[in-house]
């Protein structure tokens, strides 16, 4: 077997691993696992690389390659180990937008190489797609970073005429891509890359924190293109087939979120959702009456209930309770009561973030059950426990067709005999919007932060 076909065949090992680990994240009991497949994919093909030939040439700058990747290695460990579970989707964002604008490097030396060799139209149309779409990507995962960071405001910023001014960028780029394919000038090529930049900008600036999130998933999607407009123009399979899984996988998670949001993806990215709150201190409603308890309340409640569903949210990673829920859940099993946590898709900040959340504080994956399950259980439960969820539990997105979360799917806390919402103030969630069930008769507030009050219901569940 040739030198050539052994690598083929590598590469399309990987490629396999790639697939296989797609399939092993999307359960919580395998993603691990998955991750682990494909890291190993990603090393057999960065390996097969170093003993690849191109036109019988080897590997150039071998040393060069090895320090860049030293210099990866040293940022990139250190970031994904000791990174807060709150402050995961801007490390996926700035991850996200490295990949676009390495994509978008490779286009770039592949343009000033090709540019000689009358290279087809269409290579010369993939590198400069390459470009376009590596460099939003970057540029727009740069911003996306920055809101989630707090670097800037988490706000839609808006201004006049925003969406014509965009559209203007969106078409002057598509300008410059068709002038370049007829003039092959590389100095078109900086225009380009100048151009993108400010597209992937201006693209973000108007979608709000809360929409984030899914702009990421959109982007990560963009990334995937480019790295395949790039595997094109090497002519690496690897690549192509890398990129596109990486292209079309953020493309369905992008509908899946937008499915679980209840809102369309133009609505999503074009409506500057959350740029008015609607809710939260000084909008009066805090004037209205709600019942609140103690955490001593809540272990008496606890002591007569044979069911209890816990229903995680935001406030669960931003407290870091997940340890301390586990302990009260199993406390109360020890008791005889029967325990389930209800997960919405979107509950906290990213995709299965609750998901990822428990099973780090070792929940059994059997006991997370998804929303449509969840909804159906919660009839029969005696107390639901709303631990730092809000938006994912408001009512209006079923009874209020004005509100700005009508139509996303939730868990129906509602429909238990009681509710127990743990959050620290009457402030709002994400959305910016008053939660009706706040004043249910059936709810009872307990004020504070989520881990405090749940390590003290844990020590009166014991002491009774
Ligand atoms: P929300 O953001 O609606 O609510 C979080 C709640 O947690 C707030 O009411 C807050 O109230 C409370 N909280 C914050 N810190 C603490 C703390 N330390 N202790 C106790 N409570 C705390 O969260 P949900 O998970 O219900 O909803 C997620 C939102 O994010 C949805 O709007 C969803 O659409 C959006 N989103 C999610 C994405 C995803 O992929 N998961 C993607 C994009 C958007 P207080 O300040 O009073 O404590």
């Amino acid at each position: 077997m040739s030198r050539g076909t052994l690598i083929d065949l590598l590469y399309l090992v990987a490629a396999l691993t790639f697939v296989l680990a797609l399939k092993g994240l999307g359960s919580p009991k395998r993603a691990r696992h998955g991750n682990m497949v494909a890291a190993a994919g990603m090393l057999l093909a960065i390996v097969a690389t170093f003993f690849n030939r191109v036109d019988g040439h080897p590997l150039h700058h071998v040393l060069l390659i090895v320090l860049g990747m030293a210099v990866g290695l040293v940022v990139a460990v250190p970031t994904a180990r000791f990174v807060q579970m709150t402050a995961m989707p801007q490390l996926v964002a700035i991850f996200n937008g490295v990949g676009g604008g390495a994509a978008c490097l490779v286009s770039l030396t592949e343009f000033i190489h090709i540019k000689s060799t009358k290279p087809a139209t269409y290579v010369v149309l993939e590198v400069l797609l390459g470009v376009l779409i590596g460099t939003v990507s970057f540029s727009g995962s740069a911003i996306a970073f920055a809101k989630l960071q707090e670097l800037m405001t988490g706000r839609p910023v808006t201004y006049a005429g925003q969406q014509f001014i965009n559209a203007l960028i969106g078409a002057a780029a598509l300008a410059v891509i068709v002038m370049a394919l007829v003039t092959s000038s590389t100095a078109l090529l900086w225009v380009l890359l100048a151009v993108a930049f400010v597209l992937g900008i201006a693209f973000v600036l108007p979608i709000g924190g809360a929409d984030v999130p899914v702009l990421i998933s959109l982007l990560n999607s963009f990334t995937g293109l480019a790295v395949a407009a790039s595997g094109f123009t090497l002519g690496s399979n690897l690549l192509i087939v890398a990129g596109t899984l990486v292209g079309a996988s953020g493309t369905l998670l992008t509908m899946l979120m937008s499915k679980a949001m209840g809102r369309s993806l133009p609505n999503i990215l074009f409506s500057a959702f959350g740029s008015v709150v609607t809710a939260g201190p000084g909008s009066g409603a805090e004037q209205r009456s709600v019942r609140s308890g103690t955490p001593e309340d809540v272990a008496v409640m606890l002591g007569f209930a044979s069911r209890v569903v816990f229903i995680p949210g935001y406030g669960l990673a931003v407290a870091q309770a997940q340890n301390v829920l586990r302990e009260l859940a199993e406390n109360l099993e020890k008791k005889g009561v029967e325990v389930f946590y209800a997960i919405h898709p979107v509950a906290g900040r990213m995709p299965g973030h609750m998901n990822v959340l428990l099973a780090e504080a070792n929940v059994p994956y059997d006991d997370l059950i998804e929303m449509d399950e969840a909804n159906s259980e919660l009839t029969t439960a005696d107390v639901a426990i709303v631990v730092g969820a809000n938006d994912t539990v408001n009512p209006a997105a079923n009874d209020d067709p004005g509100s700005p979360i009508y139509g996303m799917p939730i868990i129906h806390a509602d429909a238990a005999e009681n509710v127990i919402f743990m959050k620290r103030s009457m402030r709002p969630g994400f959305a910016g919007i008053d939660n009706e069930l706040l004043y249910n008769p059936k709810t009872t507030l307990v004020f504070g932060d989520a881990k405090d009050t749940l390590t003290k219901i844990v020590a009166a569940v014991k002491a009774s």
